[in-house]
């Protein structure tokens, strides 16, 4: 499950309330039939008392009454149909209604699977939470064009669309992490996008961070004063199942961003978290930023890849002249 238990404590809390209402909204309906149609509740009476005889019939052991026994039954429920709908009332007004009839608001269907409504919810808080819920409609792998590279730069991009491709498709049955590298405006955000969206289709938790968003909020955190809220930050960037850092490299280095990064990066490795990376500076200049030692102890267990174009959202403008 890619939600945390009190997230999936609090959807479960909706069903309750959903439930309650739906209770309440039928007692007050039977109180307002038996307001209006008093002799409706000597029906009640009556299907009390067969449901009873019925019980006692089964414990005699005499199975040759229960046929009566239902016959009698449907009849009086066919009255109380009748009453109600002589007095204005529709037929089913005494019911629970439940807003999903599948799972009557439990989250659940009979045979125990998660309701589609319940997993509805799920992926919407997920998306919800990964910071680019806006931007995955117009950024993902439906959306991607191939177009706009030219003959020898798709040939190199193929690949490595193929492979983010894989990535998505295979996440959750292997660990794997990705570092793209390359020059602004080669579509490495896109790509990382269109991993986001398959990812968080597929019910995984995805947190997005820009590399000085990230940054900013943990020094945010760690500064501020609500503990709390500092904890709930840094375990949702350690535990969440695909941590997306995008323009690594564009944030002010300090020893604090680089001790940080390597923390994060090497907590995510022990709970063999995924982690993708984007960024346009080169291995060296890696190296130079987050020495050498820790750039090649972390990104050993990288899938290094390296699209290789032109400025493609330069083309992108001049081809809408
Ligand atoms: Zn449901």
């Amino acid at each position: 499950m890619a939600l945390t238990q009190m997230q999936y404590d609090e959807i479960m809390r909706g069903y309750e309330r959903k439930r309650d209402i739906s209770h309440r909204n039928a007692l007050e309906a039977r109180r307002k039939v038996r307001e209006a149609i008093p002799e409706y509740k000597d029906t009640e009476d009556a299907v009390t008392a067969l449901a009873m005889e019925c019980a006692e019939k089964v414990l005699d052991g005499d199975a040759g009454a229960l046929k009566d026994i239902r016959s009698r039954m449907e009849e009086m429920v066919r009255k109380q149909k009748k009453l109600l709908t002589d007095n204005g009332f529709a037929e089913d007004c005494l019911e629970e209604k439940y807003e999903c009839s599948l799972c009557r608001d439990t989250g659940y269907t009979p045979d125990g699977k998660k309701c589609s409504c319940l997993k509805r919810q799920i992926l919407s808080l997920l998306y919800h939470q990964s910071n680019i819920e806006e931007i995955l409609d117009r950024e993902n792998f439906s959306t991607l064009r191939l177009d706009i590279y030219t003959d020898s730069e798709r040939e190199k991009m193929e690949p490595i669309i193929r492979k983010c491709r894989s990535f998505a498709d295979s996440f959750g049955s292997s660990y794997e992490n990705i570092l793209l590298y390359g020059n602004v405006g080669v579509g490495k955000t896109f790509l990382t996008n269109c991993m986001a969206k398959a990812v968080l289709d597929s019910g995984y938790s995805v947190i997005y961070f820009t590399s000085i968003r990230l940054f900013d909020t943990l020094s945010r955190e760690l500064f501020g004063h609500d503990e709390e809220r500092s904890w709930e930050c840094q375990k949702d960037i350690f535990t969440c199942d695909l941590l997306i850092i995008d323009d690594l490299g564009t944030e002010t280095v300090s020893s604090f961003v680089a001790g940080r990064l390597f923390d994060i990066l090497n907590e995510r490795d022990l709970r063999r978290r995924s982690t993708i990376i984007s960024t346009n500076l080169s291995f060296e200049e890696l190296g130079k930023r987050y020495s050498e030692r820790n750039f090649s102890r972390i990104f050993g267990n990288y899938t290094i890849l390296h699209p290789d174009a032109e400025d493609i959202r330069i083309r992108k403008k001049r081809s809408a002249f």
